[in-house]
Order: C-alpha cells, then structure tokens, then sequence
C-alpha cells in the first residue's frame, strides 16, 4: 500500500516487500487419502471421500477419506489389540525410542509439513515454520523422554495406562494439535484414534506416513478422518476409554454429555476470549507489538487469541493510534509468502460467522476501524479490524469471534480491569503488560484465566501446563500435568 492510496499513512512505505514465496515442488501429496488403520491405508467402509482446498485460492489439494461408524470401530479394535498385545506390555524405554524417532522424522520433515500446513489451513508460512511445525516436533521429543521415567514425575503413584485414547483436534493448529494429543498419550503407554478436523487433514495425514516409515507397531496410532459424525462415533464407541478433545465450546457440550454415565474420562480444551491489559507503565511499542500479535498474526485462529484488549484510560489514545498505525503496515495475502503475516481465514463458515459478529458489532453502535489493504480476489480473507467504545455486554466482547477482530476498552484501576477482564464465561488465556513485578503476581492470582504471559503473549513450551478455567474447559495439555489425563494414578 502506498501513501497515495492511503494518505492517512504519515510514514514510508518500507513494509513494500518483492514477493518472496515459499517454493511448493519439493511437497508431495496424494490425489487421495485413506484412513489409517492398524499400520495401512484402508478405503473407507463406504467408499465415501471428501475434498479439502486452500482457503487462499479455493483449490482443491486432496480428497480425503470419511469415516463412518464402522471405520472407527475398526480403528478403535485395531487401537485396542495393539494395547493390550504390544504397547502396555512394551518396556517403557522402548516405546521413548519410537516417540524420539517420530519426533526426529518430523524435524526431518520439517519443510514440507510448514508448507503443507500453510496451504491446507491458510496461516502464514512464517508460523506454520517458525512455531507449528518445530512445536510440534518438540513435544514429541519432551514427551519421549517421559515415557520410562513416569514413576519419578508421580512417585509413589504407581502411574498406569489407561487404555484406548480418542482424540478430536480442530483447524487452528493442526499437526501441533496432533503432537499434543499423540505425544503424552504414547508416552504413558496408550494407544490412539484421532481425528483432524474436516478442513484440515493433510498434516495429520502426513504425520500417518511417517508414523508407517518409523516402525511404529501397527494400530497403536490410527488416523481416520471424516467430519463431526465421525468424531461423534469415536465419542460414542463403547472400546474408547478417554476423550481428549480441542474445539468450540458449543462441541465440548455434546461430548461431555454424551460421555456422561460412561467410565470414560475426557478432558477439553475450548473456546476463550482472553483480556490483553496494559498498563501506564508498561512499555507501550512492546505492548502494542504484543497486541498485534497476539490476535492479528494467526488471523485470529487461536483459541487463547488475545481478542479483548484493555488499556488504561490515560494512556487510550497513544495507543489506539499506534495500533491503527501498525494495522496498515500488517501485509495480508499469499499465506506461502514469507512475508505474510496475516493468511487467509480457513473456510468461507469461519468468514461468515467473523463477518456476522462485525455486522454485530456495527449494530450494537461500536466504533470500527480496518486496514485500508485490498484482499484478493479469490479465497476467503478478512481485514484486521478494531473496535473502539465497546461496552462490557455487547456480544463482540462477550463472545468468541475466532477472527482477526479486537475490540478495545479502558479502564482506571486495578480492581476495575480485573472485574470487567474476569466477567465473560470463558477464560483460557490472559495478557499483562507493564513494568512493575507486583502488579503482574497481583493480577496472575486474580484473572481466571489459565495462562497469564506477562509482557509477552502467545508463547508456548512443551514443559509449560495448558488448558483453561470456566467454559474454556478443564485438564491441562503440556508439561508433567499433561501426562495424568493419560494415567491411571
Ligand atoms: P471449531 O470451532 O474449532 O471448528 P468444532 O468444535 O466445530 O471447532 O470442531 C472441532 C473438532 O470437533 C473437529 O474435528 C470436528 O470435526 C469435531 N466435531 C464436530 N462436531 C462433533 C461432534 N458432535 N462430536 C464429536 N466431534 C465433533
């Protein structure tokens, strides 16, 4: 974008970057994917596929698999055979080996994963390289190394497993969600089902090849596909003995109903609406980076996205401004291109439910301000968008957008912002900003809200405990917590 065709801009336009787009030939992939089970690729019983496209050019990449009933009681069989004859009876430093060479195939993999990520799921080839795809080589590699040393993270706890483990993972992180699901569950001497989401199933799939190529005994990890029936059938099979599940809040209800009066444990991971404060204080073209990033890089498609942003009142308009400043240098297109950093949202249903919540926010008389970039044409793409005076109960504070949306308020003390930060029915994540140590241990015991970063946001570690408070869930993913959902203690 130019000066000319903004004249708002009272800055250079440095940010015009050359095209710099990730090369795509070194990729491979299938016209078609089966379902994998019990170690192979099997048509599905119906003989049913369907296709998953780029949401950045409405290309078809793939047709894949779907799942019925019986596919998923075949995988849950073969999951439940490999338990009981080889993965429980396997030595624990054994099965650490397996998960250290999956993790290492996937380091080995790593360009082709990024790349294939990006264009399956429409997120920045930045991110899917810089943080999907090492995260998830990395959790592998924590998780191996707890495997024959689960007597020393619960001593005098006789740690064992627990059985068939059904996973449901949704479009946002896709092979980082399958490590975190995978990972602890191996490593605690499960096996597993899981099941990508519908519009993002190739890393999954991927991630099935290179667990056939590492030798892993067939039907300990089956991959099967399909769309929210198939995760039904996996949550309603009687052979599974867990459900791990990471998705909508409105989703984590039918399956916890489902699951009640059965044995089966569950944990949830789910939506989230976190407060990003800053305070006086803090140290502001920091924060507002920090800002920028914790909702607009991932195009808003992460369920701990800072959406809800808090300044304190004196400090309002120096930051409004630099926000909107930073907006119109944010490069939004080509999500291949290594200079991205906004991609495409990842279907036209996540558009239009975006799109109704800005209408929303419209109506409900909140100010709005969007970049002045122009999107393609084709493929599915939304502009960073603000929204200014919102009031505490308006629906675009109150619910989860899942977009590249922020709504703004102020606020002029501690025990104000920790109210209004509190008072939604999520909490998941939350961010602080400012200099002053006491304040952040002040407000980390009092915001509910699962992860506190503080002067810093959206950062991840293997060894850190995730997971929420309220509708945001229970049970925690990552770290020594992310085991026991895994465990019979
Ligand atoms: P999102 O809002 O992230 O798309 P969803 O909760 O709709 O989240 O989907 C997350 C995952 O749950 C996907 O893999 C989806 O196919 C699956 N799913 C959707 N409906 C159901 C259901 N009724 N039972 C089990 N899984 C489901």
């Amino acid at each position: 974008m130019t000066k000319k065709e903004n004249p708002k801009l009272q800055f250079n336009t440095s940010w015009e970057y050359a095209p710099a787009p990730e090369s795509t030939d070194h990729i491979r992939l299938k016209e078609k994917y089966d379902l994998f089970i019990d170690g192979k690729f099997v048509k599905p019983a119906k003989g049913k596929y369907f296709a998953t496209i780029n949401p950045a050019t409405e290309q078809v990449l793939a047709m894949v698999a779907e799942a019925d009933t019986s596919d998923v009681d075949k995988a849950v069989k073969a999951a439940r055979k490999a338990y009981e004859n080889v993965w429980k009876k396997m030595p624990p430093r054994e099965r650490g080996k397996y998960i250290y060479r999956i993790a290492r195939m996937i380091q080995e993999r790593a360009r082709e994963f990024a790349v294939i990520e990006t264009m399956d799921g429409g997120k920045p080839i930045r991110e899917s390289r810089d943080v999907d795809v090492p995260l998830a080589a990395n959790h592998f590699f924590y998780y191996a190394g707890w495997a024959d040393k689960l007597e020393y993270a619960f001593p005098n706890r006789n740690p064992q497993p627990i059985g068939v483990a059904g996973q449901i993972i949704p479009w946002n992180f896709p092979l980082l969600m399958a490590a975190w699901k995978i990972a602890p569950a191996l490593a605690a001497g499960n096996t597993v089902v899981l099941k990508p989401a519908e519009t993002t199933p190739l890393t999954a799939l991927k991630l099935a090849e290179i667990i056939q190529e590492s030798g892993l005994p067939d039907g300990v990890v089956n991959i099967i596909t399909g769309a929210g029936a198939t995760g039904a059938a996996i949550v309603n099979h009687p052979g599974v003995d867990k459900i791990a599940f990471t998705g909508s809040t409105a989703v984590g209800k039918i399956i916890i109903n489902a699951v009640a009066g059965t044995n089966k444990k569950t944990t949830m991971e789910l939506g989230g609406k976190a407060a990003n404060i800053i305070f006086e204080d803090a140290p502001i073209d920091q924060a507002v980076e920090g800002v920028i990033n914790g909702i607009f890089f991932n195009q808003g498609h992460v369920c701990c996205a800072g959406s809800r942003l808090f300044i304190q009142e004196n400090i309002a308009d120096k930051v409004i401004q630099k926000l909107k400043d930073r907006l119109e240098t944010l490069i939004i297109g080509d999500p291949l291109d290594k200079n991205t950093d906004i991609g495409a949202i990842n279907s036209k249903e996540q558009l239009a439910t975006i799109n109704k919540y800005i209408k929303i926010g419209i109506n409900e008389g909140a100010e709005i301000y969007q970049s002045s970039c122009n999107l393609p044409k084709k493929g599915f793409w939304c502009k960073p968008t603000l929204f200014i005076n919102v009031a505490q109960s308006s629906r675009i504070v109150q619910e989860e957008i899942f977009g590249p949306v922020l709504t703004i308020q102020t606020f002029r003390t501690i025990e104000e912002v920790i109210e209004k930060a509190n008072n939604i029915p999520y909490g998941l994540s939350a961010g602080v900003w400012t200099d002053k140590g006491s304040k952040i241990f002040n407000l980390t015991t009092k915001l509910r809200a699962g992860v506190v970063w503080a002067n810093t946001y959206n950062k991840f570690d293997p060894v850190s405990p995730f997971g929420g408070y309220k509708e945001s869930g229970y049970g925690r993913e990552g770290g020594i917590h992310g085991l026991m959902p895994y465990l019979n203690l």
